[in-house]
């Protein structure tokens, strides 16, 4: 392998201490942090990511509460269960995971939330600030992805960025927020109609992918010296893979993130960062 490896663990464990700091400065006046979480339904993967998410609360010296609901409990309990950490002095921010199960759309229930305890901001409140350039809760995976690019000093400014996938969980609000003036990245997003994907991610400085399709990416997609960013977490046959042939592509690329312990590890620390933050603006700070 010729890339250099951009390990989302050793990042992510800057954030965390980071946050760990403000976790100590607001209990130091009396203020313990409080993040909620919510899963409906049993699915192992979903178990998993909430599990790792409090675990990592718990590092930072957060409180956590956790709120597991079955998978056939009619929406207006988890409405209900919204309503009341809503209004819970002692939650600070609510993290509900996502997908629901049966396919239910999760939107209704992420603007339920108060937009000021939205640990993983995606409600449009939220979202909203987001395009605006204006401060609030970002959405955590893209806000990991940036703090991954900072931590191996990445530039993005005059950079050409390529984003596959568009879902408003990872793909649009990353390509708003790499456009944003700061960040200065000139960026295209691919999806399922881009006539040209190859030809397209060719050209790119900074590639990410976030299709959910195991090896979409291979070398033929990477120009030589890119940098490859890798959101994918795909359950196949050989175990957990992500978006990219990580061995092929990690022999052109300049820099690569694996999965796992790429993105996975930085999006758990956006909802930290997101969670203190919560905290800090309800503190008035
Ligand atoms: P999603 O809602 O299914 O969106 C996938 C996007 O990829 C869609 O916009 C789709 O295009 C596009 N796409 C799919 N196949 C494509 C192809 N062959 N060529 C070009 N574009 C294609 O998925 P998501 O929620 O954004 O998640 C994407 C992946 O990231 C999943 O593997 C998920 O598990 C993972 N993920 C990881 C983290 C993490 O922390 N590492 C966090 C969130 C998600 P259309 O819009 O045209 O259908």
């Amino acid at each position: 392998m010729t890339a250099r490896l951009l390990s989302g663990k050793e990042a992510a464990a800057a954030v965390e201490a980071e946050v760990a700091e403000r976790v100590a400065a607001l209990a130091a006046q009396g203020k313990t942090v409080g993040l909620a979480t919510i899963l409906v339904g049993e699915e192992p993967a979903s178990q998993i990511y909430v599990r790792g998410k409090h675990r990592a609360a718990t590092r930072a010296g957060m409180r956590s509460f956790d709120h597991v609901l079955a998978a056939e409990t009619p929406p207006a309990d988890l409405e209900r269960l919204i309503d009341r950490l809503n209004a819970d002095p002692a939650v600070d921010a609510i993290l509900l995971q996502i997908p629901l199960p049966g396919g239910l759309d999760p939107l209704p229930f992420v603007e339920r939330l108060d937009p000021g305890k939205d640990a993983d901001g995606l409600h449009p409140v939220n979202l909203g600030r987001l395009l605006l350039g204006r401060p609030g809760l970002r959405p955590a995976t893209p806000a990991g992805i940036l703090r991954l690019l900072d931590h191996y000093a990445i530039d993005t400014r005059g950079a050409f960025v390529v984003v596959v996938g568009r879902s408003f969980l990872v793909g649009r609000p990353l390509a708003v927020l790499l456009s944003l003036k700061g960040r200065d990245a000139t960026v295209a997003v691919a999806h399922t109609a881009t006539a040209d994907l190859r030809g397209l991610t060719r050209q790119a400085d900074i590639l990410v992918a976030a299709a959910g399709r195991p090896g979409l990416i291979g070398p033929e997609h990477v120009r030589p010296g890119a940098v490859v960013i890798d959101v994918g977490i795909n359950r196949t046959a050989d175990g957990l893979a992500g978006d990219v042939d990580f061995a092929a592509v990690a022999e052109i690329a300049g820099a690569i993130t694996p999965v796992p312990g790429g993105v996975g590890p930085m999006t758990i620390a956006g909802l930290l960062e997101n969670t203190v933050a919560a905290a800090e603006a309800r503190a008035g700070q």
